[in-house]
């Protein structure tokens, strides 16, 4: 059981170790431990031990919580790429369990929910502005702690956040 790291980026490192990036659909899908669903549709584990405790994560929530600090309570993290061993923190999002059961009822009609759902529309429409200004993706992805800047460039093309302008 690994020691819980002191530092964000070396929890970071961590759970980066343990999973790979899928290039087509650019999740970072963890290969470690799996808890829930004995079926093979659980999700990513781990247990981080501190000096006087140890803690069990599912890893999508404790990438949310790296990011973004506590989940609320009551709300539970989401994926929109549907897939849940993902821990890309860009298809992560939070939402309540009936957004779930929407999104899960939707999902065979082909949908996607915002990348990089915690931005605001201000955000989104400073990222379009400073696309059209020709400032590099990578740039903008880095400003706005955007991970990859593929998703920068799906803003800008309107796939995500297509109804900000
Ligand atoms: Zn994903």
């Amino acid at each position: 059981m690994p020691k819980k790291p002191n530092t964000k980026e070396e929890l970071l490192a961590l759970l980066y170790r343990e999973s790979i990036v899928d290039e087509k659909t650019e999740c970072r899908v963890w290969t470690g431990h799996r808890v829930g669903k004995a079926d093979g549709k659980g999700y990513g584990g781990i247990v981080l031990s501190e000096p006087d405790k140890r803690t069990k994560w599912r890893v999508h929530r404790l990438m949310w919580e790296i990011h973004h600090g506590d989940i609320p309570e009551g709300l539970l993290v989401r994926h929109f790429c549907h897939n849940r061993l993902c821990i890309n923190i860009d298809h992560l999002g939070i939402g309540t369990h009936k957004d779930n059961y929407d999104d899960a009822r939707k999902a065979g009609r082909h949908t996607h929910g915002e990348l990089a759902s915690w931005l605001t529309e201000e955000q989104v429409k400073e990222i379009k502005r400073l696309g059209a200004e020709g400032v590099p993706q990578r740039k903008i992805a880095k400003q706005f702690g955007i991970a990859s800047k593929s998703t920068v460039g799906r803003i800008l093309r309107g796939q995500a956040w297509s109804h900000v302008t």
